[in-house]
């Protein structure tokens, strides 16, 4: 049987593994948190990126809408003029005119279609990404609000933990808290048993002192300590 003193350091060190494990988890709510609104984000980028494509290629439609239309104004005003013409080699001359602008017509009129099935995808994909968000942002936002409220709990939580611990502190002698403070500072466990002669935190052999200091019914003043990890060990058969 561990000696008293070890009974209620053992007790402490529970309820400061507890505080510890609470605090741990109530630092990495703010991570979680922006983690989804960065999802959020993310997916409101998509949109908008998919937006601005669709603007862009609306906007460069016109602009073929327009040039189209200037050609083929073009087209009926040499058309007119030819009327006039009575010169043979003048006629012909603008004929040809009436082609080459007719050509560009025709690939203005081959641009203004492969804009509109580009319109068309674009469409699809800004479709798809304001999807995408309507049916993850409620599951978004329930996960913030779920990590808001795990922070209220767990601030609750912490707030009964640490009186706990405080309150496992009280019955125990200065020395004895400065030793377990000490070894703790290092990490916890900070109170370990001696099993089978090793250190139940490095699981080194302890020496044949340490060993039989561990073993003995301590004195509230003295603790063993592992010579290895600096630990404070106790017996337990
Ligand atoms: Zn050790």
């Amino acid at each position: 049987m561990p000696s008293p003193t070890i009974e209620l350091l053992l007790t402490l060190q529970d309820r400061d593994a507890r505080r510890h494990a609470i605090e741990a988890q109530l630092k990495a709510i703010p991570r979680e948190i922006a983690a989804v609104e960065q999802r959020i984000a993310a997916e409101r980028a998509a949109i908008d990126a998919a937006r601005g494509e669709l603007h862009e290629l609306e906007s460069g439609k016109k602009l073929l809408e327009t040039d189209i239309g200037s050609a083929e104004a073009q087209v009926g005003r040499y058309r007119t003029q030819q009327l006039s013409i009575r010169k043979n080699d003048e006629y012909q001359a603008l004929g040809h005119e009436i082609e080459n602008v007719q050509k560009q017509i025709d690939e203005l009129e081959v641009r203004e279609l492969e804009t509109m099935y580009a319109i068309d995808e674009a469409k699809k994909r800004f479709a798809a990404a304001e999807a995408t968000l309507r049916q993850n942002i409620a599951g978004h936002e329930a996960r913030i609000k779920m990590f808001r409220e795990r922070d209220v709990a767990l601030s609750d939580e912490l707030k009964a933990a640490l009186a706990d611990a405080a309150a496992a502190r009280t019955p125990l002698p200065e020395p004895a808290l400065e030793a377990y403070d000490r070894a703790a500072g290092r990490g916890l466990p900070a109170v370990v048993a001696v099993k089978g002669g090793k250190c139940g935190g490095c699981h080194l052999k302890v020496s044949s002192e340490v060993e039989s200091a561990a073993r003995g019914k301590l004195a509230d003043t003295e603790f063993a300590l592992c010579e290895q990890c600096g630990k404070m060990v106790y017996w337990e058969s």
